[in-house]
């Protein structure tokens, strides 16, 4: 993932330029704190030993805590894990969170492992990077393959190594276990939140909700969350995919009969795909997905899906990043020149580490607040969060990108200088 590392230093390079930063101060800002690089060894079911990379990256705590999820994944290697941990310190700082910011992964197809297996590679993983994380050190959290009962797994293994209850150390867990309602859908409410803030200042582009089509790619935590939460609300849903291909309906997919039918097949069979389901559509590739003639593309799978070889093809108006790092640094150019908007992930996304803070919240407090209470809570502090961004887009005269960019790096500047870091 080299690419996607220097696409995340590109972009900070350009906001650095508009701050006027110091090429030292950049430097210190560009390096992570700390690196851990782990080979976790599993007996597999059938006795054979078996060796997997795995990384916690902590990028900065001048804000606090770090925090940041861990992604299992074939393509997880040191360099996704660094420029993802860079991305978390600066999404913490647009959403005003008192966190750092960290990332962790380990290189594996979780489709390969039975259950047992991967129970016992989540325990293995938190004994190798126990003595860095904790509460007031660092909290990791769900991301791509993982799960709230991996996050079990792991709060779990981490109280049994501290000899203490220490739900804390996790976000993203199971409700009974430490975990906040409306932490599941969190990711995709927070974005729902900013994508209707930014429809209301180009008046929905002129259209009612019916009339505003929307793509989706991914069917994980992210994508499948936002498909129903836009279907309810009355936007047309028209195609949605996952890693194999997507299935498209002109008229409007039927999400929530096609969700609840692809998550019961798959919690039976993890081979299944979303293509798999019964109900009128056409099948199409991730490709196809990504150039349909749509108001509302959202990219919510992995990084790097818009490049420079298919920007020209994008047809969209906004494109609301619930990945992170969907978009090129190069293809950004393009898009920008064909005025399409790319709302910035560090802000788009961002509902999901909201909602882990109040998890922490109220494991700190022994409190348990209602789904509604924290929604509502998510929903303000998007709604303030894309306010405070529009404004700095304005009085820079420049993109939602750049401007995320330029403002978080410039509050992390300060909370280092504030701290005598620099
Ligand atoms: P997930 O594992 O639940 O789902 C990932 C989805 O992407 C799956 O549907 C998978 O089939 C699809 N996918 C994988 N490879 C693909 C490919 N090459 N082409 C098309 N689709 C592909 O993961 P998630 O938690 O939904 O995360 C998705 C994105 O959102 C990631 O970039 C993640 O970092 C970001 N994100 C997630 C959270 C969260 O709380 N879960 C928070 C912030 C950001």
């Amino acid at each position: 993932m080299e690419n996607f590392y220097q696409d995340v230093l590109k972009r900070i390079e350009r906001a650095s330029k508009v701050l006027n930063l110091p090429e030292q101060i950049k430097n210190v800002i560009l390096n992570p704190q700390r690196i851990v690089q782990l080979s976790l060894v599993l007996k597999r079911d059938n006795g054979d030993l078996e060796v997997f990379q795995a990384y916690r990256v902590q990028h900065n705590d001048a804000y606090g805590p770090f925090k940041g999820g861990i992604r299992f994944h074939v393509n997880t290697d040191l360099n996704e894990v660094k420029a993802l941990a860079i991305l978390m310190t600066l999404k913490n700082s647009v959403v005003n969170l008192p966190y750092g910011g960290a990332k962790g992964g380990i290189s594996v197809d979780p489709r390969s492992l039975s259950e047992a297996e991967l129970e016992r590679l989540s325990r293995a993983y938190v004994n190798g990077i126990y003595s860095i994380i904790g509460s007031k050190k660092d909290i990791p959290a769900p991301d791509v393959n993982t799960n709230s009962q991996v996050m079990a797994w792991m709060a779990d293994q981490y109280s049994l190594l501290s000899n203490n209850y220490v739900p804390e150390s996790f976000t993203g867990k199971p409700t009974n276990f430490g975990g906040s309602f409306g932490r599941d859908i969190a990711t995709s409410f927070g974005g729902i939140v900013v994508l209707e803030e930014f429809l209301k200042t180009v008046d929905n582009f002129g259209k009612t909700q019916s009339e505003l089509k929307v793509a989706i790619q991914g069917v994980g935590n992210a994508g499948s969350n936002a498909a129903r939460i836009l279907a309810k609300k009355g936007y047309r849903v028209v195609a949605i995919s996952d890693s194999r291909g997507g299935i498209y309906n002109a008229n409007g997919l039927k999400i929530k009969s096609i969700l609840n039918e692809y998550e019961e097949k798959k919690s039976r069979d993890k081979s299944i795909t979303i293509m798999d389901t019964k109900f009128e559509c056409e099948k199409i590739t991730n490709q196809q997905l990504l150039e349909l003639d749509v108001e509302v593309l959202i990219p919510a799978a992995l990084e790097n899906q818009i490049s420079q070889k298919n920007a020209s093809e994008i047809k969209a108006m906004v494109i609301l990043e619930l990945a992170n790092g969907p978009v090129t640094f190069d293809a950004e150019e393009k898009l920008l020149a064909k005025n399409i908007t790319l709302l910035p992930g560090i802000l788009v996304n961002a509902g999901g580490v909201v909602g882990s803070y109040f998890e922490w919240v109220q494991n700190n407090s022994g409190d348990k607040w209602s789904k509604a209470e924290v929604l509502e809570k998510i929903e303000d502090r998007m709604k303030e969060s894309f306010a405070d961004l529009y404004q700095v887009k304005n009085k820079l005269n420049t993109d939602y990108h750049t401007a995320a960019f330029v403002s978080s790096i410039n509050k992390v500047k300060e909370i280092m200088s504030l701290r005598g870091r620099i």
